[in-house]
């Protein structure tokens, strides 16, 4: 395939979204350079890991889990020979803990979907018959509702309108709405909320399932896509930030790097957060009204704790939700990662939607983490031997009722700059999903519009 054009395509930002169009565009024999800009020294974005020297273990800047419908992921996974380092469920399964310990579990029989989610929820073990047969109720009406989202709802008020239980909410609805929109359900969309629950559960069984990296970050996405990108000629940049994309009437002309060095070309995919986007773009461009609502967007925090322990608090599961606390989820990494060290056992605990802690001292979460552990694991005796704790300020967008409409698409107002990141229009939450698809979506529009 030919792509005519003038000068290289640049992709600017190498989160994954920049580095997914980048894969996509290299496999498809373009005759044409591309070059990829990116900030930072070595890339991945708001999905990278770093060396944390004092405790010696690689740490990503916050756990991410996947689930079976991340689709466009698994598929860019697989063009890396990475999809086997990501371990998935074999059926949907969750255990949720309360203070005192007590569990409430859910497992997914091998049925077809959605039946399994049905059996999954008539099956909860630790949840009583009325509260369950009221999310079986939600799970009837899963069809109609998600054939007609409505953004201006909130997950509160849609969860109050199928009459779910406050025990039901606790355990399981809350829970997935922090998890998966980054936020509080008094605030979330719900049509946010049935795009996740449409492909989670009302495709095939697998889709529900979760799936957790095997390896830190950087060596499952970043690594393996720089070295695939350079083995095709692609020119990865690093640790050159871009400060400004030229255009005209006749659309992009070039990007202008802090440097200074300029680089002539007409295809730009910007794969970018909203606020860098908009200050490399001229004022006039800037007054269009798709760029005028990207303004709009908001973000909204996570936290991450990275605690060793000297042992484990549990060892059954490889994570657990805890129910009625400020801190959301528990990861045990050494169990994931297969890391065998007697008397080390790394956890990660991760605080979605984190705004009242986000300004908390790090020893502040770390007591709050070690009250929380007596809270749910009384009579667990444990020493913290080392701790980290990373603040995502920006770690998505706000998912807030109403704001989707201010999400641009993948063809902006200006010819030849096309725009890429978690955060544009995909149907989805801001999520690894949705930067890839919007990668692979960038990549199609530019051999597009290249097409004769
Ligand atoms: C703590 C945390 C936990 C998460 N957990 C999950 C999860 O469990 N499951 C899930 O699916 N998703 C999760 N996410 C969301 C997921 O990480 C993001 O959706 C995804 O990484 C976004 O990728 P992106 O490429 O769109 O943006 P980014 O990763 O933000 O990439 C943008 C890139 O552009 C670069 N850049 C910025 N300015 C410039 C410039 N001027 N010039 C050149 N480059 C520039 C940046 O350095 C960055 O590399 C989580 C996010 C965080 C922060």
């Amino acid at each position: 395939m030919t792509t005519q054009g003038k000068g290289p395509i640049v992709v600017a930002g190498a989160g994954l979204a920049g580095l997914s169009a980048a894969v996509r565009l290299s496999s498809q024999q373009m005759q044409r350079d591309i070059v990829v800009l990116e900030a930072t020294a070595s890339g991945g974005g708001r999905s990278r890991s770093f060396e944390h020297g004092r405790s010696g273990y690689e740490l990503d800047n916050g756990q991410h889990l996947m689930m079976g419908c991340y689709f466009e992921t698994l598929a860019f996974l697989r063009t890396l020979g990475q999809d086997h380092n990501v371990e998935f469920q074999r059926n949907m399964s969750v255990d949720m803990v309360q203070p005192g310990g007590k569990r409430v579990s859910m497992r997914c029989p091998a049925l077809p979907a959605p039946l399994h989610l049905g059996a999954g929820l008539l099956g909860m073990r630790g949840m009583g018959l009325l509260h369950k047969a009221s999310a079986l109720r939600a799970g009837l009406l899963l069809r109609g509702e998600v054939d007609r989202p409505d953004d201006n709802e909130t997950c509160d008020a849609w969860l109050r309108r199928l009459g779910q239980t406050q025990p039901i909410r606790n355990a399981f609805w809350e829970p997935l709405v922090w998890a998966t929109l980054n936020d509080d359900p008094l605030v979330s969309s719900a049509a946010m909320l049935m795009a996740v629950l449409e492909r989670a559960f009302l495709g095939t069984r697998d889709a529900s399932s979760f799936g957790l990296p095997k390896l830190p970050l950087s060596k499952l996405y970043v690594n393996p896509s720089v070295q695939y990108l350079e083995e095709r000629g692609v020119s990865v940049r690093t640790a050159s930030p871009l400060r400004g994309i030229e255009c005209g009437g006749n659309g992009v002309s070039a990007v202008i790097l802090r440097s200074g060095e300029r680089i002539e070309t007409d295809t730009v995919i910007s794969a970018l957060p909203p606020k860098p986007l908009l200050s490399s773009l001229p004022e006039t461009v800037l007054r269009d009204p798709v760029f005028a609502d990207v303004a709009k967007l908001t973000n909204s925090p996570i936290v991450n704790l990275w605690v060793v322990l000297d042992r484990s608090l549990w060892d059954d599961v490889p994570f657990l939700g805890l129910i009625s606390s400020p801190l959301h989820w528990l990861f045990d990494r050494s169990r994931i990662e297969g890391l065998d060290e007697p008397g080390r056992v790394l956890v990660n605990c991760t605080i979605s939607g984190a705004r009242g802690m986000v300004d908390d001292r790090p020893h502040v979460l770390v007591e709050l983490f070690k009250a929380e552990m007596k809270r749910f694991f009384p009579g667990r005796h444990f020493e913290v031997l080392d701790s980290k704790v990373i603040k995502e300020k920006k770690a998505t967008i706000t998912h807030a009722a109403g704001t989707y409409q201010y999400r641009p698409g993948t063809v902006s107002p200006v010819k030849g700059l096309f725009l890429a990141g978690d955060w544009v229009r995909t149907g989805l939450p801001a999520t690894i999903e949705s930067a890839v698809q919007s990668g692979h979506d960038a990549a199609k529009a530019v051999v597009a519009r290249a097409q004769p």
